[in-house]
């Protein structure tokens, strides 16, 4: 584990510098519900992109999806929550806390030690209703994951997409569980957003893939900066899979509370679509036209989560030194790629940082700061990731050259300013 890093210095970075906030903050905060600041939204959208990139823009075979929170409450029956998406619930006779039954050690309340009550099942679907009327018809739930969007449309994205099997739909969507236990700042929340892939594959070929997209994903973190040590697969035993899987794997990082799940790959079977053939009578089948054979997928879902994600990268890129707080955000991930600083805001400099920045910000998001010395302005930048910071002196005038700043090993290279864009560029896609 990263050393210098705690939960307690990590929220109250981002807190400080606006990566993250409490939810209703001035009414007192919701529970396990936050807000992205202005750095953390950055940094949010960037490890989606990177994720798509990865998985939509670089494959021939998966094209993506944008599906709707709100569904068919039939969905809910056919896929299973409905009946299974519930966890096993204890309350404290004594104090009234509520705890996941499979969390507990004890037979007792871990805050106060009284008896606790028969275990109950709790399904963690948000229940709302749509329309003007309430009641069992008009009920519909906030979906769970974002998978079951995909699967309901299976056949409108394969016939339109025309992609053959090996074929895969992904999405970046939000999704809501109703935790009983939410906590770790972002890690266990009740709204939060996934990046799942469903990848459906010929029945047979099920086990390959499902190696396949262990290895991807596994190394998807590591390409972009999470320290190998701090990751690790965890199999499934039989009796903890879920009702829909025959195979599942967990990438799990080592964060300051303990090993945890960042992402699940699971081999789903053909269970979705069958359900959903089953429930509302439409052929959700694949006709392959080499061999005229007809099946129903096999599917292979690697379903991660942004935020953990997200959480994970600040953890991992976190470290103390002597002089600096400094977050070493792989530069693609990163809120701001370069941060340009006028030694002094008069003489003319000012106007040819702001000249500066309005060139540079065309290619990628920068940030100006004229305020307090520049080694100040340096450490700045390091707690919050900038991997580029551009100077702006008097020899500027004279030559149009600038310093070019490396966040990492903090060494500086004087360069014309019309190099640092592309220079900057080519550093970041390194
Ligand atoms: P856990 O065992 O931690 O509850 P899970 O196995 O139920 O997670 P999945 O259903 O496999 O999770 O969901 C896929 C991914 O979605 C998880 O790996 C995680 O990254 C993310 N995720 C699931 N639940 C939450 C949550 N409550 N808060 C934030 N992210 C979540």
């Amino acid at each position: 584990m990263n050393s210098s890093v705690n939960m307690e210095k990590l929220v109250s970075l981002c807190k400080r510098r606006g990566f993250i906030f409490q939810s209703s903050e001035i009414y007192g905060g919701l529970n396990s519900c936050w807000d992205y600041g202005f750095l953390g939204v950055e940094l949010k959208k960037n490890v989606k992109e990177a994720w798509w990139k990865s998985i939509v823009q670089m494959r021939s075979d998966i094209v993506g999806i944008d599906s709707s929170i709100l569904m068919h409450s039939d969905v809910w029956k056919a896929s299973g929550h409905l009946d299974c998406f519930s966890d096993p619930m204890v309350d404290c006779k004594k104090c009234n806390h509520r705890f996941r039954a499979d969390d507990l050690n004890s037979e007792k309340c871990p805050d106060c030690g009284g008896e606790l009550t028969d275990i109950r099942q709790f399904n963690l679907m948000f229940k709302t209703f749509m329309g003007t009327v309430e009641d069992q018809q008009t009920t519909v739930y906030l979906r769970p994951e974002t998978a079951q969007g995909i699967f309901t449309n299976f056949k409108n994205i394969q016939s339109t997409s025309r992609l053959k099997i090996p074929l895969g739909i992904a999405q970046i969507g939000k999704a809501f569980r109703n935790e009983i236990t939410p906590g770790n700042f972002t890690f266990r929340t009740r709204e939060f957003e996934q990046m799942e892939i469903e990848f459906f594959v010929k029945p047979g070929e099920d086990m390959k893939w499902f190696e396949h997209w262990k290895q991807e994903r596994f190394n998807w973190y590591i390409n972009y900066g999470i320290k190998k040590e701090n990751l690790r697969f965890r199999d499934h035993e039989k009796d903890e899979l879920a009702h829909y899987a025959k195979a599942c794997v967990d990438v799990d990082y080592n964060f300051p509370f303990g090993w945890s799940e960042l992402e699940g790959v699971a081999n789903r079977t053909d269970y979705d679509l069958k359900k959903h053939i089953e429930k509302s009578g439409k052929d959700l089948q694949y006709f392959d036209e080499e061999t005229k054979e007809k099946y129903i997928p096999y599917v292979i879902e690697p379903s991660a989560g942004v935020d953990r994600s997200t959480l994970a990268f600040l953890v991992d890129s976190y470290e103390e030194e002597d002089e600096r707080v400094v977050l070493r955000l792989d530069a693609r991930l990163a809120p701001f790629k370069a941060a340009i600083f006028p030694l002094v805001k008069k003489d003319g400099l000012r106007e040819i940082s702001k000249d500066i920045e309005e060139k540079l910000k065309k290619h990628f998001a920068v940030f100006y700061d004229e305020k307090s010395s520049i080694g100040r302005r340096y450490r700045r930048q390091d707690e919050i990731g900038t991997p580029f910071g551009i100077t702006v002196d008097y020899q500027t005038k004279d030559d149009s050259t600038v310093t070019l700043r490396e966040r990492d090993s903090m060494t500086q290279e004087r360069m014309s300013i019309e190099q640092l864009a592309r220079t900057i560029e080519k550093k970041i896609d390194q």
